[in-house]
């Protein structure tokens, strides 16, 4: 589907913003914690053309039709489905004073949705950068990630953190993002599996999605709980030092080991950076599986399918693996010697045929750059 067949005038330029996979950090957002995602090399694409009537039409190549709207008119809610996403892009930054206008803008994308992925970030933040690149409106990568997250938030409807949309504006390729959400500072932290050769795989499981948006809001209220039985603001505030004593200060087990999780989740996200900058990426594995236990056994958000994968994937040789996301269904990853890709990948079909689950997708994931001007 070409943007002349959809529009039937030339576009003015192209815009990129890549999905994005988180390292290590999970489910510390909300503690106001630390994590480090990457950006994929996959991206959303949106292509797009000015107009002088103030209303933007938006068609996708994954759903039919073409969406239109006055940008005047828009308010939480008033587009839905898929094209919410572009026009909560618009609203937030009419709302935040951004002299944007019309647009014809046409979204192309090679990054699965609903995988965990952060489709819905790209989307965000590829529409935003579109709108404000066809007027040449520059803004910082880190106010537009802010701006993105206030539409999936307000617009959309999503209480999402902040880590997706700035790993999609703010990741370089090459790095991992390090994004400490209580400081709101973030580092870019070399990590460039191929350059050591390694392989970082992704692997999206395929698991059928189960209550997850409970599960979530479960596990927010147990932490929530915690902080305010431990008289702190947030997680973070326990150090790992002191982790035993605030354990032995709670009195539910299953709150108990949700705090042990994030608490430790943090220090290995601290020692995977240390690591990281010192150039030992074979020994960030073993915090990868750490992780993952920590996920299974103390956050209880993996599924058998996730467990399976990253199983596996050790057995065969993997240096490390963990789910990644939010749990219950999505991706993992494993860090691999660039030899034995082929093999794990291989080794977890294999278990997943044999377990009668879904065929798994691979992708490769050399960490890359975020969102950007294509043309
Ligand atoms: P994730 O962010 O993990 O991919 P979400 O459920 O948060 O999953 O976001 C997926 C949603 O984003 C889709 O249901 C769709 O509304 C929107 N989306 C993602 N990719 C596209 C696309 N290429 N075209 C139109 N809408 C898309
Ligand atoms: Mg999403």
């Amino acid at each position: 589907m070409s943007f002349q067949d959809v529009f039937g005038t030339a576009p003015d330029g192209s815009w990129r913003a890549p999905g994005r996979v988180n390292l290590i950090g999970e489910h510390t957002d909300y503690n106001d914690g630390l994590v480090l995602p990457i950006a994929l090399p996959n991206r959303i694409l949106v292509t797009a053309a000015r107009r002088d009537d103030g209303r933007i039409a938006v068609a996708s190549s994954g759903h039919p039709g073409v969406v239109e709207f006055a940008i005047d008119e828009l308010a939480p809610g008033s587009v839905g489905d898929w094209a919410a996403y572009p026009a909560g892009a618009a609203w937030i930054l009419r709302e935040s004073g951004y002299p944007i206008g019309g647009a014809n803008l046409l979204v192309d994308s090679d990054l699965p949705s609903g995988a965990g992925l952060s489709s819905s970030a790209a989307l965000l933040c590829a529409t935003s950068v579109a709108l404000l690149g066809l007027r040449d409106i520059e803004v910082d990568p880190a106010e537009v990630a802010r701006l993105a997250q206030k539409a999936e938030n307000q617009y959309v409807g999503a209480p999402v953190g902040l880590m997706d949309q700035m790993a999609s504006m703010c990741c370089t390729a090459g790095h991992a993002l390090f994004f400490d959400i209580r400081a709101m500072a973030t580092d870019q932290i070399p990590f460039d599996p191929p350059a050591d050769d390694l392989a970082l795989l992704v692997v999206d499981v395929k698991a059928p999605h189960r209550h997850v948006d409970g599960e979530y809001a479960a596990r927010r209220q147990s932490c929530e709980q915690a902080a305010a039985e431990l008289g702190v603001p947030a997680l973070r505030s326990i150090a790992f030092e002191d982790l035993d004593d605030a354990l032995a200060r709670l009195t539910d087990d299953v709150v108990r080991r949700r705090v042990r999780h994030v608490v430790t989740e943090i220090r290995r996200v601290e020692d995977a950076v240390t690591l990281m900058r010192a150039g030992k990426l074979r020994e960030v594995g073993p915090l990868f599986t750490a992780s993952h236990a920590s996920l299974r056994d103390d956050f209880e958000i993996t599924v058998p399918e996730l467990d399976v994968a990253v199983d596996t994937a050790l057995a065969a040789g993997a240096l490390g693996a963990r789910m990644t996301g939010g749990g219950f269904g999505g991706c993992i990853i494993a860090l691999v010697e660039a030899a034995a890709a082929e093999p794990v990948l291989a080794a977890i079909e294999k278990a997943f045929a044999e377990h009668g689950f879904s065929a798994p997708a691979a992708l490769n994931a050399p960490p890359s750059a975020g969102a950007s001007r294509v043309s």
